[in-house]
């Protein structure tokens, strides 16, 4: 919500401010920045009509539910079936399960591979807040590892932290980029951990010539209006597997052991998490847009990272390792500067030239509450002091052995988030924004570095 305090106000003047300062200066880039939405923003009025007659579809069979409908019809199909088909077929895995958001398809990653009561979950440092939460949600443990300079979970401290009691991890395939997967793999194996992907920033990535979220033991995917592709909400699990895709099922639905013929002695309890028929038929035709928007998304990167190259590494500023270059989703361009101390100047001199770049990490105590974002691990109150819905206490209550969690804890990662300054690169850049974009980076490290 809107709130007028003192943080708001700062910005507001802040935006006064650039205005009037772009009248005797104008900025490198001109034209207003596109917004980081890649999937809304695409949405045309060629998608609008596809969108509206799937729509119309689902009303006019009357099958308005993922299991049956009302229509005389019994092979009407499911908009749902349908788009987890062409989903499991654009990954390349064998099983998809629709669900409302990524962090459902989280709880149901995790609840289809057997983690609950008394397991640990290593999840890295950077990641939104829902990687971790999931974890308390099936009543286990998080244990917070660092990311490294991809800012993905670092497979060397995962390996440092890994107890008896550790039953699967998370990497993160943060900002379009995929994580650690071959190093994160052999580590599961030879460990027998569970891998759980979670691609919610990073449908249309790959690693290795696989699609994020096909390697591991599961996958899972967002379409929430901030995610690649959107429906506006919306989330996808994946996997080879068809036990942890039948738990899973039968997690995300209260009555799905019937609705899918499951037997009786197998039965599991479920609560509701489906995805509903009028929102597949909306997120389907979005689908059929992921590879262009990766497709531009990547040019544009491509081009401004050549064009940075020279003036960044010159001043000791590091680019965000890619651990594989051809398979990044391309979101945003991060870099790490040498001192913390001029991260602040130097987003801000970015924004004075229309740019937009951001922090990764601002201290919470300098923010009201609703300007927190919860992207770092010491933003995350309710694990930090283990505050959890029951007033007898979380998963920690019953946990074998003691965690605490420390501000301290991942060191490497605060000091890379104090460092980085992180820039959007939307699909609807123009190529001429895409070189005043790169002028205005090339200006301002030179300047304030
Ligand atoms: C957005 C996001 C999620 C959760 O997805 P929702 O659809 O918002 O529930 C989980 N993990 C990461 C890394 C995300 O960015």
């Amino acid at each position: 919500m809107f709130e007028l305090n003192r943080y708001t106000l700062h910005k507001l003047l802040n935006i006064a401010r650039r205005r009037v300062r772009w009248l005797f200066y104008p900025p490198q880039m001109m034209g207003p920045a596109p917004r980081m939405f890649p999937g809304a923003l695409r949405i045309d009025e060629k998608e609008e009509e596809a969108a509206v007659a799937a729509v119309r579809e689902v009303m006019r069979s009357k099958r308005l539910f993922r299991f049956f409908g009302v229509s005389a019809n019994p092979f009407d199909t499911s908009k749902v079936r349908q788009f987890e088909r062409e989903f499991a077929a654009y990954m390349g895995v064998e099983h998809a399960l629709a669900v409302n958001s990524g962090t459902s398809a989280l709880v149901c990653a995790l609840v289809g591979l057997g983690v609950g009561p008394e397991d640990e979950v290593i999840v890295p440092a950077y990641t939104w807040f829902s990687t971790a939460s999931a974890v308390l949600t099936v009543g286990a443990v998080p244990i917070i590892a660092e990311v490294d300079e991809s800012l993905t979970l670092d497979p060397q401290d995962v390996r440092r932290k890994i107890s008896p009691y550790t039953k699967a991890i998370i990497p993160v395939h943060m900002r379009g980029a995929s994580a650690r997967m071959d190093r994160l793999m052999a580590l599961a194996k030879a460990k027998n951990l569970q891998l759980l992907e979670d691609a919610a920033q990073a449908a249309g990535a790959s690693f290795q010539g696989r699609a994020v979220g096909s390697i591991g033991h599961a996958g899972i995917y967002s379409f929430h209006i901030s995610k690649i592709m959107t429906a506006g909400e919306g989330g996808m699990l994946a996997t080879h597997d068809a036990t942890i895709y039948r738990r899973a099922a039968m997690y995300h639905d209260s009555a799905v052991c019937p609705h899918m013929g499951i037997p009786i002695n197998e039965w599991l309890p479920g609560v509701n998490l489906r995805m509903s028929e009028l929102h597949a038929a909306v997120a389907l035709v979005q689908l059929h847009r992921l590879d262009a928007i990766v497709r531009d998304m990547r040019e544009r990167k491509t081009k401004l990272k050549e064009m940075v190259r020279d003036e960044l590494t010159k001043k000791g500023v590091t680019l965000r390792t890619i651990h594989d270059p051809d398979g990044d989703a391309s979101i945003a361009l991060i870099f790490f500067l040498p001192e913390k101390s001029r991260v602040k100047q130097v987003a801000a001199a970015l924004e004075d030239e229309n740019i937009p770049a951001s922090r990764l990490y601002q201290d919470m105590a300098y923010l009201p509450h609703d300007h927190i974002d919860l992207h770092a691990y010491p933003t995350w109150t309710p694990i930090l002091s283990k505050h959890t819905w029951s007033t007898r206490g979380g998963p920690w209550r019953w946990h074998p052995r003691e965690i605490d969690y420390e501000e301290t804890l991942c060191p490497t990662t605060m000091d890379l988030l104090r460092r980085a300054i992180h820039i959007d690169i939307s699909p609807e850049l123009t190529a001429t924004q895409v070189e005043q974009m790169a002028a205005g980076i090339v200006q301002v490290v030179s300047k304030h570095i």
